[in-house]
């Protein structure tokens, strides 16, 4: 598979990037997870919108226009011998000797992207265990920044308790995984906390919402707590690798006696249909 780095095309062995790029000192950058099935991507648009809201609220130019990062991330979805994938984009401001906080000179930024072979989820996934935290990051979550020490941290203390995913919340109030988005169902209503500064907007939280909608289903962004969560009819996590993931049980809380509930299930169906179809590896 092939690496692109600043406009070039190479092996990954090859690709190099400075000791003083600021990605690598500051974590100063962005990313972006595109999913393609069977070389086709799922919402790209969506994606290149986020990629160029994150590269605005940091105040890094964007590099390419949309016809580029689609042809570079088309490119690497081609590139790799499985059928499925992930492309994986990243832009960091730059790199700059000395190193300061403020950059001192104009600079240009680092372009990088790989894609790697990813297997979607399996028709229907065993509802996970999570476990809840409380939510150690910063205060602008919805920028997908590259610095992820706190997401980092989080799933790390999450696996030690055998959880799949750690459910985060701020004082209480729930607000999305390491790298998920959550939702819950309760008396026939969908909810998922508001897309604001706590969360990262998720391209597949969006999508949930808008199938939800489509098949009647009536849908609420509005905040909730744990508690509430703990007495929910269902619950269940997403992300453009994950899509639809059913929870099970939340620490020592029991959901829908561990099985996927019906809207889940509707929704993971709705989901399949929708998404490219796939050559299953
Ligand atoms: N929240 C966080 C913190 C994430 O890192 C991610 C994706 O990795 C998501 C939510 C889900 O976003 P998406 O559905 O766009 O993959």
């Amino acid at each position: 598979s092939h690496v692109f780095i600043n406009g070039q095309w190479c092996q990954p062995e090859e690709a190099v990037v400075s000791v003083f790029d600021r990605g690598f000192l500051f974590a100063d950058g962005v990313y972006e997870v595109v999913p393609f099935y069977t070389g086709y991507p799922l919402l790209f648009d969506d994606h290149y919108e986020r990629l160029e809201r994150s590269l605005a609220q940091v105040g890094i130019d964007n590099p390419y226009q949309r016809e580029e990062w689609l042809s570079i991330c088309q490119t690497l979805a081609e590139s790799t011998p499985e059928a499925n994938g992930i492309v994986y984009i990243q832009v960091t401001r730059g790199a700059e000797y000395p190193r300061n906080h403020l950059p001192e000179g104009e600079l240009t930024p680092t372009v990088m992207a790989t894609a790697s072979p990813w297997v979607p989820p399996v028709e229907t996934p065993d509802p996970v265990h999570v476990e809840p935290f409380e939510d150690i990051r910063w205060l602008r979550c919805d920028i997908k920044s590259i610095s992820l020490l706190g997401n980092i941290m989080l799933k790390q203390e999450a696996k030690k308790r055998g959880a799949f995913e750690p459910l985060l919340h701020r004082n209480g109030r729930v607000t999305e995984g390491a790298s998920c988005n959550y939702f819950m169902v309760k008396d026939g209503c969908l909810y998922t906390p508001p897309n604001d500064e706590l969360i990262l907007g998720g391209i597949t939280r969006e999508w949930i919402l808008e199938l939800a909608e489509s098949a009647g289903i009536e849908v609420k962004e509005t905040a909730f707590s744990l508690d509430e969560l703990m007495q929910a009819d269902e619950c269940f996590l997403s992300s453009s690798t994950r899509e639809v993931q059913p929870v099970g049980t939340i620490g020592s809380t029991t959901i829908n006696n561990g099985s996927i509930g019906p809207i889940t299930q509707q929704l993971a169906e709705l989901f399949r249909n929708r998404r490219p179809h796939i050559v299953q590896e």
